[in-house]
């Protein structure tokens, strides 16, 4: 039996680059969009060409670089802006333009300063405009949920006829209920003439904490697309997080039968890579993929999952791509080993670049005997951003890393992963070393997790060190 299909189009880049804290580089987006491109979207909106330079590069060399999706490049609803979009979209296999205009009243009278109708007219003028350069055009009424519904309707309507072959219907604001969002999306389909013809979008903004609940009303009233990003990261309080609307569908087929492309077992590494990129963690209670989502710390619970996983997991942590805790890394681990953890965490090296992952590596294995993926992606972190020479690596780590003496409540649970270790927010279980850093005067400092920065540790085995360097 087949299922609907949904095109799961993510706005990472463009969407959630735009909100603060959360802005990449060309070089970083297009690491990304690599990875996003493992994942399976099925859309990739690189940016918005006419904003700046940096984001016209990045719609033109993810074009060039990432084959396999739509690649879409934003536009306003205005002749330069789409031929912009256009240059930057040359070299993509797959090129979408998408043009914007605000249709809601408040919009058009102190934004805008326009009539309805020349917004009615502008909105086709750019469609056509764009569909003379591009097959594949979508158009966006921004603030669609806060426009009069007659009105949005018509717009639809024209920009339909003058070639849109996907409406989005952005929740710009995140103001919408998740029945209300529903019934616009159905009072769409049973109005606007030529709807049926078109893929319909959903795009909501979580402002109320709805926007996944409101993406999903939307699709099960016929819309086929949904806009999202990695971790929910976007405008304000952010947009509708891909990994719970990927997982909603998947765990809950019987509620929500429809089918997404994505590999969801790339969901976390994604997940990592982008709080790794943009430095901005994940909140530790985020669905899917907080270091929290798969920890199991109640021992009630812990007894339940030890006996059968099922009484207290409806997914699997390595549905999501949360590593295998079972496989533990300490200083007799491999580098096979290391590579394909470092791959899970969403990091993919080169010969050379692994080489000095290893070695620090095995330089931290030997002095905590059990390394947490918290440690390594602090360690990752520290060899992309090249932050330490070689030979002062040690010291810089001495100053990042726990004891060795924090034990785990579950084996499990340093699934938790991206996580510091399970213990640490709980202060009475945390090992004296900790303890003592945590009673240091004056503001504690944190690590990239936000977590404290446990005390110094003063040996390591600079000679093993070199021993191991290279093997
Ligand atoms: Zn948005």
């Amino acid at each position: 039996m087949d299922r609907p299909r949904v095109t799961i189009f993510d706005t990472t880049l463009r969407d959630g680059e735009q909100s603060p804290g959360c802005s990449m580089n060309v070089q970083e987006k297009l690491r990304l969009a690599h990875q996003l491109d493992r994942l399976g979207v099925d859309v990739i909106e690189a940016g918005f060409p006419i904003a700046s330079d940096g984001d016209f590069e990045a719609v033109q060399g993810i074009s060039a670089a990432v084959r396999r999706p739509i690649i879409a490049g934003l536009a306003r609803a205005c002749t330069g802006d789409v031929d912009r979009a256009w240059q930057a979209l040359q070299g993509a296999a797959h090129p979408r333009i998408h043009v914007f205009l605000a249709t809601s009243d408040i919009h058009l009278k102190y934004k805008l300063r326009i009539t309805r109708e020349q917004c009615l007219e502008q909105a086709r003028d750019a469609v056509r405009h764009a569909k003379s350069l591009c097959a594949d055009v979508e158009f966006s009424p921004e603030d669609a949920t806060r426009t009069d519904v007659a009105f949005l309707c018509q717009v639809v309507g024209a920009v339909i006829a003058a070639g849109a072959t996907t409406v989005n219907i952005p929740d710009t604001v995140g103001y919408s209920m998740p029945e209300e969002y529903g019934q616009l999306i159905r009072t769409l389909r049973e109005k606007v003439a030529g709807i049926d013809k078109v893929t319909i979008s959903t795009h909501c903004h979580n402002d109320l904490g709805l926007a996944v609940a409101n993406s999903l009303a939307g699709v099960q009233q016929g819309a086929r697309q949904v806009e999202c990003t990695i971790n929910g990261i976007g405008e304000r309080a952010g947009n509708a997080a891909l990994e719970e609307i990927v997982m909603a569908m998947r765990v809950r087929p019987d509620r929500y039968a429809y089918e997404a492309g994505v590999a969801s077992e790339h969901l976390f590494a994604s997940s990592q890579m982008l709080a790794e990129i943009t430095r901005v963690p994940v909140q530790p209670n985020k669905a899917i993929t907080g270091r929290n989502a798969f920890a199991h710390e109640a021992g009630i619970h812990q007894d339940g999952m030890l006996k059968n996983p099922l009484t207290y997991e409806i997914m699997t942590p390595q549905s999501v791509g949360v590593p295998d805790s079972r496989l533990v890394l300490g200083k007799h681990s491999g580098r096979h080993a290391l590579a394909l953890r470092c791959e899970q965490l969403g990091h993919q090296f080169e010969r050379r670049e692994l080489d000095e992952v290893y070695r620090r590596f095995v330089v931290l294995a030997d002095r905590i005997k059990k390394v947490q993926d918290s440690h390594l992606l602090e360690l990752i972190q520290d060899v992309v951003k090249g932050n330490a020479s070689n030979s002062d690596a040690p010291s810089s780590e001495s100053k990042k890393f726990p004891p060795a003496a924090v034990a785990l409540p579950l084996p499990r649970s340093a699934v938790a992963a991206a996580g510091a270790n399970a213990n640490e927010s709980h202060p009475a279980q945390v090992s004296a070393g900790a303890g003592q850093a945590q009673a240091q005067p004056g503001p504690a400092p944190t690590n990239w997790f936000g977590g404290g920065v446990p005390a110094p540790i003063a040996d390591h085995h600079g000679d093993q060190e070199d021993y191991l360097w290279g093997v």
